[in-house]
């Protein structure tokens, strides 16, 4: 491990300038200290943010939530309106990760941490990601767990958190703040596709810090689930997940949010599914038409191309959960 400084921040004002000036915020450092010891990520100085007043989930006057950038990801689980408004996102969070890992790791470090592409860690082949042209190993190598959806010839890892395909869902939204002010960023607009700067991962600029993420009332989320399939029943990243949250009215789709993980480069919001699903019979048949709209333009490597069936598959499980007793008349399988 190479030398860095380290500082705790008393407050959000002393943390901003530490950011300003070049430090890498330090939440649970479930990944970033990893990352630090695997001599991938190099940081000089590192600010420890935990200490800030950023650990609350607090009622929106709307009718949502603020979560607080420093929440542990077991407290948000855990918290009872959290489960009862939005059980897509308790649901991902206990997807995600040992119970010891939850206990460490915050929901600002969770939106940010890096891929598990194996190579990011290998420093004996190349990784656009760690060392820009240095190449892609994966698109010949081990990619059997790599994206599908939203990859570049630079790059097909796939972004590994859980949390953060519930959020895309339920249209979160991400507040950072810099010595500049505050903004907010719609959560589909957080995370980048490789495209040719893999290295580049988010829209944030270098002194910005993720402060809270905002979820909008959503009556729709009540009925909501996340379902990850995986090598193993647990600590295991995704081969495949989705998060949706459905209203049926009529036999019809009212309401719906979908969104995937494992497959994309990003936590991946289905918007063409969503357009087919939309105002359709809530049928099998529509939920596999939605499906295969959404995979349409997949680009598989030869050992992850399961994957592009495996989805397809979980979303029609998933929307034929949440729509329980509603399925349409035929809808059956
Ligand atoms: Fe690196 Fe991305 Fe290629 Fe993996 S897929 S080796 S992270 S550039």
């Amino acid at each position: 491990m190479r030398p860095f400084s380290y500082v705790s921040a008393p407050d959000l004002p002393a943390a901003l300038d530490a950011v300003a000036a070049g430090a890498r915020p330090l939440g649970g450092g479930t990944n970033l200290v990893d990352l630090m010891r695997a001599d991938v990520e190099r940081p000089e100085a590192l600010v420890d943010v935990t200490a800030l007043p950023l650990a609350g989930v607090d009622e929106l006057p709307d009718g949502g939530l603020r979560i607080g950038a420093t929440v542990r990801n077991s407290h948000l689980a855990a918290d009872k309106r959290v489960r009862s408004r939005y059980p897509v996102l308790a649901q991902s969070v206990l997807a995600g990760a040992s119970g010891q890992l939850r206990n460490m790791a915050t929901v600002g470090g969770n939106l940010l941490q890096r891929t598990r592409c194996p190579y990011l860690r290998d420093h004996a082949v190349g990784c656009n990601k760690r060392e820009p042209g240095s190449g892609c190993a994966a698109l010949d190598g081990v990619h059997r767990g790599a994206a599908v959806l939203g990859t570049s010839e630079h790059c097909i890892a796939a972004h590994p958190s859980d949390m953060a395909v519930a959020l895309a869902a339920l249209d979160a939204v991400v507040e950072v703040q810099s010595v500049r002010g505050t903004r907010r960023i719609p959560f589909c607009e957080l995370h980048r596709p490789p495209g040719a700067t893999p290295h580049v991962e988010t829209t944030l600029a270098p002194d910005e810090l993720i402060t809270a993420v905002e979820l909008p009332a959503a009556p729709l989320a009540r009925n909501s689930h996340y379902r990850k399939v995986r090598d193993r029943a647990s600590f295991a990243f995704a081969l495949v997940s989705v998060a949706a949250a459905l209203e049926v009215r009529d036999g019809r789709v009212a309401e719906v949010r979908l969104a995937l993980g494992g497959v994309a480069t990003t936590p991946w919001r289905a918007r063409e599914a969503e357009a087919v699903l939309l105002g359709a019979p809530a049928t099998e048949e529509t939920f596999r038409r939605a499906a295969a709209a959404e995979l349409e333009p997949a680009a598989p490597r030869p050992d992850n191309a399961f994957k592009v069936e495996l989805v397809q598959r979980t979303i029609v499980a998933t929307l034929r959960q949440l729509a329980g007793g509603r399925l349409a008349e035929g809808g059956a399988a």
